[in-house]
């Protein structure tokens, strides 16, 4: 199939490649020229694994191309999919003007029958605004769905090629045919649907899973005052099939371009038809305040935070991506160094996109794990990085001025850093000293 991917970001790009490695014949348009030049001479504008090696070999057999002209990329597609970023507005709500910008250039270039397939994820009842902003500027025909998507950064790939399921909401018969057909390579669990619903099910399973992850956060709160270990309070309860393992993992809270603002939005599209959604306010707050648990324990050791140095181990708000939108490290930070405290962050893969947002007279950012270490008072481990995992805790100890090592995933066990001399403070886990 003809396909024109419309926002070449982390949705747009990582679909548009796996959609072109099924044999499709994909163009991906974006605004921003660099990205795709960069696009165009082989380079990948973001950190995902496996992405460089498929792009070059799908832009080698011809099926993959890039472009800022959006108008012959619909020309030349049967179906377009829209992927341009819904950040949030002030206020929580979703920002559509991406989505109706693209919707508007679309109708305009529309020169026969094409299926518009909105994959962003996009509160209820946008794609019906889409389709009406596409029919104010065009004669021909279409047909809309929604296809959201569920991949997660730093899995993609693998996520995108063999994916739980696909959601497939329109009331277009053509489109449920071809759509279906787009996608049975991947998988035969496609669920096909209403748009409403469609659109619905992408919020909902987002705000669950941020559910789960508040939940087990709180537990881990609770295990930290009652003497019990989270971790295996989490293994104990992943077991029931009932309630499944993933997502109970303790930490510092979720971040990332999606949960946060899509658990926002979602509070949002309830209040506009008059329903306050408080279970779902509360998971908010509970990961607004998880994130302040690595100061409290810093206080805890160290006593006045003013004028000590704080290494951090990871920027990024989760592994394997260079994605920093609402990483908990920012606030973190921000608040040590309003606090008076030098920090010494490192991050392999993340730290230019976050050092370009967060500039600060007592923040240096580092060359190595090693280097960020060097000389502090504490270290903090923000992102669980391989790298951090696996660095010698012996020889950590020789780097740090006091062993004080705050965990805020959870990483290491009692067995590794027994017989060091740590302070050693995790997330609803016991102490050590
Ligand atoms: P992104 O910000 O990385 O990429 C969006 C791209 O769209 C940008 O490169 C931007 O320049 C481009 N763009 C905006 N308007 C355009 C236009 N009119 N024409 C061409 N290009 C245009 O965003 P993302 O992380 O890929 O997310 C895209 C959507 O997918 C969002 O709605 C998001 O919530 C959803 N989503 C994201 C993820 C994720 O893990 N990132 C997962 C599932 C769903």
């Amino acid at each position: 199939m003809k396909l024109a991917v419309i926002g070449t970001g982390y949705v747009g790009l990582v679909s548009g490649v796996c959609f072109a490695e099924l044999g499709n014949d994909v163009i991906c348009v974006d605004k921003l020229e660099d990205k795709i030049a960069k696009l165009q001479a082989g380079e990948v504008p973001i950190y995902e694994p496996g992405l460089k090696e498929l792009i070059a070999s799908n832009a080698a057999a011809g099926r993959l191309r890039f472009t800022t002209d959006l108008p012959s990329a619909v020309r030349a597609a049967d179906i377009v999919i829209l992927a341009v970023g819904t950040p949030s507005l002030p206020s929580g709500e979703a920002n559509l003007s991406f989505i109706k910008q693209a919707a508007k250039e679309i109708g305009e270039s529309l020169d026969g029958y094409k299926i518009i397939v909105t994959k962003s994820t996009v509160p209820v009842g946008t794609n019906e605004k889409v389709g009406a902003i596409v029919s104010e500027h065009t004669i021909h025909s279409f047909d809309i769905a929604s296809v959201p998507e569920f991949l997660r950064e730093g899995s993609a790939i693998a996520d995108t090629l063999n994916p739980d399921r696909i959601v497939i909401g329109t009331d277009s018969g053509i489109a449920r045919e071809r759509l279906s057909a787009l996608h049975r390579p991947l998988t035969d669990n496609i669920l096909l649907t209403d748009i409403r619903s469609a659109e619905m099910i992408k919020y909902a399973s987002n705000a669950f899973l941020a559910t789960k992850i508040s939940f087990i956060n709180e537990i881990a709160n609770i295990c930290e005052k009652v003497g019990a270990d989270v971790t295996r309070v989490a293994e104990g309860m992943g077991h029931d099939r009932r309630i499944g393992s993933s997502f109970l993992k303790a930490g510092i809270g979720y971040g990332g371009s999606c949960f946060p603002k899509d658990t926002e939005a979602l509070i949002q599209i309830a209040g506009h038809v008059d329903y306050e959604f408080k279970l779902l306010k509360s998971v908010v707050e509970v990961n607004r305040d998880q994130r302040f648990g690595v100061i409290r324990k810093l206080e805890a050791t160290l006593g006045e935070l003013a004028g000590k140095t704080v290494a951090v181990w990871g920027l990024a708000f989760k592994p394997e991506t260079d994605d920093v939108r609402d990483a908990p490290a920012f606030e973190i930070i921000q608040t040590l160094v309003d606090s008076g405290v030098r920090v010494r962050a490192y991050d392999p893969v993340a730290q230019d996109n976050f050092s370009r947002q967060l500039d600060h007279p007592r923040v240096d950012y580092c060359a190595s794990a090693e280097e960020a270490a060097a000389g502090a008072d504490a270290l903090c481990l923000l992102t669980e990085w391989k790298e951090f995992r696996e660095f010698p805790l012996a020889r950590l100890e020789t780097l740090l001025r006091r062993p004080v090592l705050i965990d805020g995933r959870n990483q290491f066990t009692e067995e590794e850093l027994a017989g060091t001399s740590f302070v050693y403070y995790s997330v609803g886990r016991p102490n050590l000293s």
